[in-house]
């Protein structure tokens, strides 16, 4: 029988911040939300892209000169490109002497995933960890995501999932079956701010988040709840309470994890021809230990119980 194909941007071994133990990382390309300060960018649109990274270019010409669809060209002796003309086909990619071109996204079928997660088994079964699934949004392909925490459980291997749970409701149990630990993001607690945030309401998110527990679909120990802290969007104290009161609504008490916020992503942003969406924004900032550390304090003092301090 054909294998369904999955489109995903990375695959990353020898993870320690996904999941218990030593894990490898696969990056689902796709996802429904647009989080203004998202460091994979690359992993937003569902279909492959090229990007461009103007530093490396010398303006060679190869890629000028390859290029069946004149994406392209050359304007006073700089290297210009279209990315609406483009077609991923990458040819240019494989023509730069420079690693200036990048093809992100291809399709896989889930025993080419396998092949490489099981290169690391002795790692997994020595630290206790396995397999996590990644995005972009691992639910945008659910039915790939399925058929690979599946597959992954035959090798007994540990499953995890990183995802905002912004998907429908009755695509989660099919998922969850196979699924061992799972993060869930929460954002915004105010509808509305979370629909300026990231493009969605977060009512889905709040209502999977509690259906996954009453449910039973995923247990104390292996849940965990990450909160991203973008200082002078999200971290004022009426959100953090708001968030430690929906947290503290829950049937059983979850693990939190702060996620601080960091401009790692944002090189990627020029390579993908697009803005970086937070640079008219000048009161954010990369939180210094000190502004986590009061957050942390905050947090705590409302019963939440923060698991990376
Ligand atoms: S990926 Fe193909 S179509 Fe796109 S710029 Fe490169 S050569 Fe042109
Ligand atoms: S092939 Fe690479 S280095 Fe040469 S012009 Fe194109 S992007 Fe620049």
């Amino acid at each position: 029988m054909q294998q369904i194909k999955g489109l995903i941007f990375n695959v990353q071994r020898y993870s320690i911040h996904d999941g218990p133990g030593i894990r490898t990382l696969v990056f689902i390309k796709g996802c429904p939300l647009r989080c203004l300060w998202c460091c994979n960018p690359e992993g937003q649109l569902a279909r492959p892209e090229v990007m461009y990274f103007r530093n490396y270019c010398t303006r060679c010409r190869k890629c000028v000169e390859v290029c069946p669809a004149g994406a392209i060209k050359l304007r006073n002796g700089d290297v210009v490109f279209d990315k609406n003309l483009c077609n991923s086909c990458g040819t240019c990619v494989e023509v730069c002497p420079n690693n200036a071109r990048k093809l992100v996204g291809m399709y896989v079928t889930v025993d080419d995933i396998l092949k490489e997660v099981l290169k690391d088994m002795k790692f997994y079964a020595r630290s206790g960890g396995g397999l996590t699934v990644g995005g972009g949004e691992p639910f945008s392909q659910h039915e790939f995501l399925k058929e690979l925490l599946w597959k992954a459980k035959e090798y007994s291997i540990h499953t995890a999932v990183e995802t905002s749970l912004y998907t429908s409701t009755n695509l989660i149990s099919g998922v969850m079956k196979h699924v061992d630990y799972l993060f869930v993001d929460i954002k915004h607690i105010d509808p509305v701010k979370h629909m300026k945030l990231t493009g969605v309401s977060n009512e889905l998110i709040l209502n999977n988040i509690r259906y996954v527990i009453e449910e039973g679909l995923i247990g104390p120990k292996d849940f965990v709840i990450r909160i991203p802290i973008i200082p002078n969007v999200n971290d004022d104290h009426e959100n953090l309470k708001g968030i430690s009161e929906f947290i503290s609504s829950l049937k059983y008490e979850v693990s939190v994890e702060l996620l601080p916020y960091h401009e790692l992503g944002k090189h990627k942003y020029e390579a993908l021809g697009r803005d970086y969406p937070l640079s008219s924004l000048t009161s954010v900032f990369i939180p210094p230990k000190e502004h986590m550390i009061k957050v942390i304090e905050f947090l705590t003092s409302l019963g939440v119980r923060i698991v990376n301090t």
